[in-house]
């Protein structure tokens, strides 16, 4: 009986192997055929300041589009990507796209700090600050319009190339921020030693804020931190009046959420911008 049960369990155990491995096969195939195919799209999240109702910047976040042509959130696929080094062709995508709608955006007079999440990976690759500051050059994008949104756990790969990465990219006037903060692996005394502009709080401090739940304790304690270190300071994952105002009563900072506006297409977000300005 114990032999049985030992082979079955082994059996099913092997079951859920091969089927992580054939749903990270299936992943993997999607995005390179992306890849060929040229199916990646570059969505738009405003960045409001609170203070003057004003854009204070976009985040570019990405999707494939599916041959049934259905938009392919992040979340599908940028885990596997990263295990598959497919981040890198992703990153490059993304990076050129974005550079084209900033050229084009500038060539109708709109200048809008644009953000684009890096992955650890990239970050840990040799020439990867040479490679983004080329691409700025060549189309014309100013590095002060640019902010590359990093998680804390880039510090846990290949921690001297990362440095000297960020040391190079901030050196042409490019800012970093710190995205889901609160999330990873919080060392306070990191931060002091980067190069950093701004601290994103990870959306699910604002999830705890409710219209019967004003009060919190976390938030207040990382603004001051930001503060402290002079970083600008983020609340993402806005969806409720009550968050907005929560935030308003805080002080000023910038907020970026469902409330504000959903991610959108480069040509919604000029219209976002010629109804509510840049700060
Ligand atoms: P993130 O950088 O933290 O981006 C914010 C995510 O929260 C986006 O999800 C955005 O659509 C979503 N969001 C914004 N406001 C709200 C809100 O009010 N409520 C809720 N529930 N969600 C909100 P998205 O676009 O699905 O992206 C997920 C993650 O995928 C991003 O998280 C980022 O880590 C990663 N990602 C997206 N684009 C890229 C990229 O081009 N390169 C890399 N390496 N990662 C990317
Ligand atoms: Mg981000
Ligand atoms: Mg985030
Ligand atoms: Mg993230």
């Amino acid at each position: 009986y114990a032999k049985t049960n030992t082979r079955s369990r082994h059996c099913l155990y092997s079951n859920k192997l091969k089927n992580k491995h054939s749903h990270t096969v299936f992943v993997e195939n999607f995005v390179r055929d992306a890849i060929k195919k040229d199916r990646f799209l570059v969505l738009y999240q405003p960045q409001m300041d609170l203070t003057s109702g004003k854009l204070h910047a976009a985040e570019a976040l990405v999707r494939i589009i599916s041959p049934e042509n259905t938009l392919v959130l992040p979340g599908k696929f940028i885990d596997i990507a990263e295990e598959t080094s497919l981040i890198i062709d992703i990153g490059e995508i993304v990076l050129k796209k974005v550079c084209h709608d900033i050229h084009c955006w500038n060539k109708k007079g709109i200048h809008l700090q644009i953000c684009i999440n890096i992955s650890a990976i990239e970050l840990a690759m040799d020439n990867f600050a040479e490679y983004v500051i080329e691409t700025l050059n060549s189309y014309n994008v100013n590095p002060k319009e640019v902010e590359l949104e990093i998680t804390e756990n880039i510090l846990v790969k290949n921690l001297n190339r990362t440095l000297s990465n960020i040391v190079k990219l901030t050196d042409t006037g490019i800012k970093i921020a710190i995205d889901d903060f609160g999330t990873g692996y919080s060392s306070l005394s990191y931060l002091n030693h980067l190069p950093l502009n701004t601290l994103k709080l990870d959306r699910s401090f604002m999830q705890k804020i409710t219209s019967e739940n004003m009060q919190d304790t976390i938030i207040p304690a990382i603004l001051n931190v930001a503060k402290g270190l002079q970083l600008d300071f983020i609340a993402e994952g806005v969806e409720t009046p009550a968050q907005h105002q929560y935030l308003i009563d805080q002080g000023s900072c910038i907020a970026q959420g469902f409330y504000y506006s959903r991610p959108i297409e480069k040509n919604q977000l000029i219209s976002f911008i010629n109804k509510y300005g840049i700060k």
